[in-house]
């Protein structure tokens, strides 16, 4: 079959899952339509300039970027699912954005750091990052379904290494041993649930033999860019290692098909929470309308929205980055609207990796000994007395 062909037929999918709306049943043609292998969607990814510009009606600032990508930076990298999302002739998509690489992604603005998060400054043994002190941060590969345009980690991710062995992470390991004050493990990368189900388990087995280690956490966005990874087999073969939380990160919903839905209720019913971080992203979703849609997409889906992240200030992405200011004002205009598990709290990740501070708006007007004045999102002040 033709490339172009094959491209196609997830875009022919994906306008039907969003033709369905949750929890519906599903029309009888939609059931009996043969879903795709993830391995094969991996390998029919796109992953060139000359492959985007097959795909989409490219701008300059796209084609330059594209160019770019290729020769330094972030990789590029779509899957055929996430690619059937995207608007091929309108760059203002908000999925084609977080993937399509553009010209601006070479322009450095002041405060732009290649590792914003201090992770290389606080890695205590190789691929092993500790930012506090009871959790730490696994990096087990360098792959990822899709190669996110904004990603914290663009420094890294997709620069050949793959999957880490068991071998090189031994002195992670080691130190884990040597540290149990160390009781969740955040496995990341890259996207752990792009190694195989074989090689994942034979990560978890390890992690599971340091007894000090509580909770597990896989960090992924495949629910969201390739959610025929979810298999059965997955959620099986997973099962015996919890408490595992899956951490995801739906940006926007026109990422809530009833593909990743499927996804995410796998998890869920197998057991697993599953926890939802957005990142505010200018032009993609910063306006409350979009992430009221999204956050009670996700509870709908009995995903949590747990944080909303203002963007970490990576090199080349300040054209995506908004001020924190907007993140407050979002918040503002969320608050009475949403409820409690639908609102996240809004996080700034300080760069260094000096560790994430919750913001938002001030409700406390005026305090004093033993009496405190609220302003309530109804716009009225309210006093407080304490006992
Ligand atoms: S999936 Fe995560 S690690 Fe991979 S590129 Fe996207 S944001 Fe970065």
């Amino acid at each position: 079959m033709a490339v172009a062909e094959r491209r196609r037929l997830p875009q022919i999918a994906a306008a039907a899952d969003e033709a369905t709306p949750p929890s519906q049943p599903r029309p009888r043609a939609h059931a009996k339509k043969k879903r795709r292998d993830w391995t094969s969607e991996l390998r029919e990814s796109l992953r060139s300039a000359a492959d985007l510009a097959k795909a989409f009606a490219l701008t300059p600032a796209e084609i330059e970027g594209a160019a770019r990508a290729e020769q330094a930076g972030l990789p590029i990298r779509i899957t055929p699912y996430y690619l059937a999302l995207c608007d091929k002739h309108d760059a203002s998509c908000p999925i084609r954005k977080q993937c399509v690489p553009v010209a601006d992604e070479s322009t450095t603005i002041p405060g732009d750091l290649a590792d914003p998060l201090g992770e290389e400054a606080h890695e205590v043994a190789p691929h092993l990052v500790q930012r506090y002190p009871d959790r730490a941060l696994l990096l087990a590969t360098d792959h990822c379904g899709v190669y996110c345009r904004f990603c914290t980690r663009s420094r890294m991710v997709g620069d050949g290494g793959g999957a880490v062995s068991l071998d090189k992470l031994a002195p992670a390991f080691a130190y884990l041993e040597a540290h149990p004050e160390v009781r969740d493990l955040i496995i990341s990368g890259g996207d752990p649930l792009t190694l195989s189900t074989d090689r994942l388990v034979r990560l978890l087995e390890r992690v599971r033999s340091v007894k000090s280690i509580e909770t597990i956490r896989l960090a992924t966005r495949v629910p969201v860019t390739l959610p025929s990874r979810i298999t059965a087999e997955l959620v099986r073969a997973l099962r015996p290692f919890h408490p595992i939380w899956v951490m995801t990160h739906f940006n926007h919903p026109k990422e809530l098909t009833a593909a990743s839905e499927r996804a995410c209720l796998r998890l869920v019913d197998a057991g697993f929470p599953v926890m939802n971080q957005t990142v505010l992203l200018r032009g993609i979703n910063d306006d409350p309308d979009t992430l009221e849609a999204l956050f009670r997409g996700l509870v709908r889906r009995r995903v949590r929205p747990y944080y909303l992240l203002q963007a970490d200030p990576v090199k080349g992405t300040g054209h995506l980055r908004t001020s924190v200011a907007k993140g407050i004002e979002i918040m503002e205009r969320l608050q009475g609207r949403l409820s409690g598990i639908a609102l996240p709290k809004l996080i700034v990740d300080t760069p260094g990796g000096m560790g994430k501070v919750p913001i938002g708006p001030d409700y406390v007007v005026e305090r004093s000994e033993g009496r405190t004045l609220f302003r309530t999102h109804r716009g009225v002040t309210v006093e407080y007395l304490d006992p």
